[in-house]
């Protein structure tokens, strides 16, 4: 149980996150867990989804897959409150570097299949919004590359700005249904996927260590800490906030440690 947070403000709720069995998700499906909601995990390789949750194999890319994975959650649950569409792939290279298959595999996991999900999840959170005013949301995870020029992420940095994009669109698409839509902005977070990045580096202890001196407070930001910040935008404490991208990214965006 995760005592810095308030426990029981997702009693009677049901979740869905895909790409829950790893990193940032399966920290945000432990969380809604001990907050009371029943959670499901949809992801292509569920082995890791946190214990108490309902693991389903499920890949974004197929909208079968996500009909269904979507249908056995509502069967098992009875409802569907708060989706969190966080299933995420990476791609390195300049514009130059990657050709247009990487482009298509980046923006179909990333982009569609965000799309794919909330056409799912859509027609169980209108039913739901009529009895849950505010509690009802869908959350994505996006990217300070949405809004940041990071080098040798032309295709991922392209896909997160359209999730951001699409993040605001059903937000207002949504609003009058009772839905909220938002999305979180990480920076560089302590997951596998960073690991996996950090594994290729000759001396990945001495990378890690750039890394984390890049970061204006000197760490990489904890899964657990973007898992808060879409608790919060899906619990019905931000019943006002719809629309909205929240960056936890340790002050990277925002900040210019050192003057002009
Ligand atoms: P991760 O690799 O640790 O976990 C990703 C999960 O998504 C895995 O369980 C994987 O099996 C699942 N997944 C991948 N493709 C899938 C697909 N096609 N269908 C279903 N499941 C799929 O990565 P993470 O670091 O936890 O990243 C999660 C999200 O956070 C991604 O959207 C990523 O872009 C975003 N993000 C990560 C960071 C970071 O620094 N780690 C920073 C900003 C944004």
């Amino acid at each position: 149980m995760n005592q810095a947070h308030p426990t029981g403000d997702f009693e009677g709720l049901a979740a869905l996150v895909t790409g829950g069995a790893s990193g940032i998700g399966a920290a945000i499906a432990t969380l809604l867990r001990d907050r009371g909601a029943r959670v499901a995990v949809l992801d292509r390789d569920p082995a890791g989804a946190p214990a108490g949750t309902l693991a389903v194999k499920a890949d974004v890319t197929s909208d079968e897959a996500i009909r269904s994975g979507v249908a056995e959650a509502v069967a098992e649950f009875g409802a569907l409150h708060t989706v969190v569409g966080n299933a995420g792939i990476g791609a390195i290279g300049t514009v130059e570097d990657n050709a247009d298959d990487e482009w298509h595999r980046v923006l179909d996991v990333n982009v569609l299949g965000l799309v794919r999900t909330a056409r799912a999840a859509l027609p169980h959170l209108r039913a739901a919004a009529a009895e849950r005013p505010g509690s009802v949301s869908i959350t994505h995870t996006c990217s300070i590359a949405a809004t940041a020029g990071l080098p040798q992420r032309a295709a991922y940095s392209a896909s997160k700005g359209a999730v951001l994009a699409l993040t605001l669109a059903m937000a207002a698409d949504h609003i009058r249904e009772g839905i909220r839509v938002n999305c979180v902005n990480p920076g560089t977070v302590d997951t596998p996927w960073v690991g996996r990045l950090l594994g290729r580096a000759d001396d990945p202890a001495a990378e890690r260590a750039a890394l984390e001196a890049r970061q204006p407070t000197g760490r990489l930001v904890a899964a657990d800490e973007v898992a808060a910040a879409v608790a919060y935008l899906a619990s019905p404490a931000a019943a006002a906030v719809t629309g909205t991208a929240l960056a936890v990214d340790g002050g990277m965006q925002g900040l210019r440690l050192r003057p002009a």
